[in-house]
């Protein structure tokens, strides 16, 4: 079977790749080849940039509800494809398929959202700011933005921004991770039927040399990225330094606090989606349990090691499991997998005992795919390494703490703020934990607190350089500029 070569999509057309070379995209359950990606140079994305801009003057002019207009097909495609996109999801990522769906619900929902961009994209007016002068802020549009994409939400994460930006009148390019580029290719196609004028949204394929080239470029307005804080920091310094705007969400370890008072088989089964789904790779995974008090450590590390143990691990597109609620695919790559599994002999140098080793685990049918099973420490000190690295995969540390109070300064002792949940009925905790704990999303009694798509998405700390966040409303703040107006007109003589 020939191997599908994928093309940029820049300027309304389909670009075969001058580029590096190309990549090979394996699927992460078999690491068969499926795909290849092409590695852009900087020249093409510039071509690119070149499009979006020469785009811009005609799309910022056009009425916002015809803009929310063609969004809204957008939309409707998505919906009518939404089964064939999140089985690609789950073939380019290996998340479980209805993890998968999901992922393109949450695209789906933001999208819709920004078609509310008649009302949000509206402007304050303020009449009598002085003697017959009124004062205006207008929103407007800046031009080209771009965003730079990591791989553990193929599809989902370009959402949290683009509709935004088309709906406000921007025009915009995409460049997807290397390692997961199916998805993003299959959108173009979609926003192609629909009909955006070219150059209005743009997807380049590549590495770091074209997510670069999008950094550098002068034509560039604004960056949005996701991925981890080492390269978020890289972007935030060099859009700093070029007068971009930009919103960088960065890594995460995020903690689950259990209290005594916690509803505990309730508290179980959501410990083990939050940490488990995706194989540990969501930024709102937790990979940190701190139990408050000896008795429940005790209870909880017995508990929790039980349940991981029956953690369903499998290739997720098989169809005996695939509709299965909770079932564990592979992680990324072979890389990440060394990555993890290095960490693993970290924890056990480091002292904490492995009450669960989901090393040597193997998927009949599945042996090259990167799967490891659920694996637990205990007896896990705050300041360990595998207490303070982001593993990005299924392994989960429990840490004992003596109160509420020392639980949270294990949380905002470490170096990241995604996010945070705690389980407890008890008012005054949730109330503190909410107030005190230094992380941009909070869950009570929910092990995933990922807000939906009209809220705003995104950490504090070293997750997020940038005081803009992701998704709903904040984002309309990035991709306008507010000019305002101050006006006077003398009287008729
Ligand atoms: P990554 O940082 O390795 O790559 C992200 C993107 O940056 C890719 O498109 C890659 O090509 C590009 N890139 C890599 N090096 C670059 C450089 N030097 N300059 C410019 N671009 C560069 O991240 P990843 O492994 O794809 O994604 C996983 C990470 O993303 C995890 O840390 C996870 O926590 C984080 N994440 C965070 C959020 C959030 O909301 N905070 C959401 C999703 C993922």
């Amino acid at each position: 079977m020939s191997i599908e070569e994928l093309k940029n999509y820049a300027g309304g057309r389909w670009i075969a790749p001058e580029s590096h070379g190309l990549l090979d995209v394996r699927q992460p359950s078999t690491d068969e080849v499926i795909a290849r990606v092409p590695l852009s140079t900087s020249a093409e994305m510039d071509r690119a940039v070149a499009a979006a801009k020469a785009a811009f003057p005609g799309w910022s002019a056009t009425p916002v509800a015809r803009r929310c207009e063609l969004l809204w097909e957008l939309a409707n495609r998505l919906r009518a494809s939404a089964e064939d996109l999140a089985r690609l999801v789950t073939r380019e990522n290996g998340k479980s398929l209805p993890d998968a769906r999901a992922e393109v619900k949450r695209a789906l929902e933001n999208t819709e959202v920004a078609c509310g961009m008649p009302v949000l994209q509206q402007g304050d007016k303020l009449v009598g700011a002085s003697f017959d002068i009124d004062g205006e802020v207008l929103r407007v549009p800046l031009g080209v933005f771009g965003m730079i994409a990591p791989f553990n939400f193929p599809l989902m994460v370009p959402f949290w921004f683009f509709p935004y930006a088309l709906a406000t009148g921007n025009t915009y390019v995409v460049k997807p991770s290397e390692q997961v580029p199916l998805s993003m290719s299959r959108v173009a196609g979609l926003v192609d039927e629909v009909g955006f004028p070219p150059g209005v949204f743009n997807v380049v394929h590549g590495d770091r040399r074209a997510a670069e080239a999008l950094l550098e470029s002068p034509d560039v307005a604004g960056i949005s990225f996701v991925g981890t804080s080492r390269v978020a920091r890289i972007i935030a310094v060099r859009c700093a330094e070029t007068n971009k705007r930009f919103q960088a969400l960065g890594s995460a370890k995020n903690h689950l606090v259990a209290m005594p008072d916690a509803k505990i088989d309730d508290m179980i089964r959501n410990m083990i989606t939050s940490c488990y789904g995706c194989a540990g790779q969501r930024c709102m995974a937790s990979s940190a349990i701190v139990c408050v008090g000896e008795e429940l450590y005790r209870e909880v590390g017995r508990r929790f090691v039980a349940a991981s143990r029956e953690v369903l691990v499998a290739d997720p597109l098989d169809p005996r499991v695939a509709d299965e609620p909770m079932v564990m695919g592979p992680v990324i790559s072979a890389r990440s997998r060394q990555f993890i599994l290095e960490m693993i002999h970290t924890g056990i140098e480091e002292g904490a005992t492995l009450a669960l080793d989901g090393r040597g685990l193997v998927v009949p049918g599945c042996e090259r795919g990167h799967f490891l099973g659920p694996t637990v420490f205990t007896d896990v000190r705050p300041g360990m390494k595998i207490h303070q690295t982001e593993i990005f995969g299924p392994v989960v540390v429990i840490l004992k703490a003596g109160s509420l109070d020392e639980a949270i300064r294990i949380i905002n002792d470490q170096q990241y703020g995604n996010g945070a949940s705690i389980y407890t009925q008890n008012g005054y905790y949730a109330r503190r934990f909410k107030l005190e704990v230094q992380a941009g999303m909070i869950g009570i009694n929910v092990g995933i607190p990922a807000p939906v798509a009209p809220l705003p998405f995104g950490g504090l700390k070293a997750s997020l350089f940038a005081d803009t966040k992701a998704q709903g409303k904040a984002v309309i703040q990035f991709f306008t500029d507010q000019k305002i107006i101050t006006e006077r007109y003398w009287p008729e003589a």
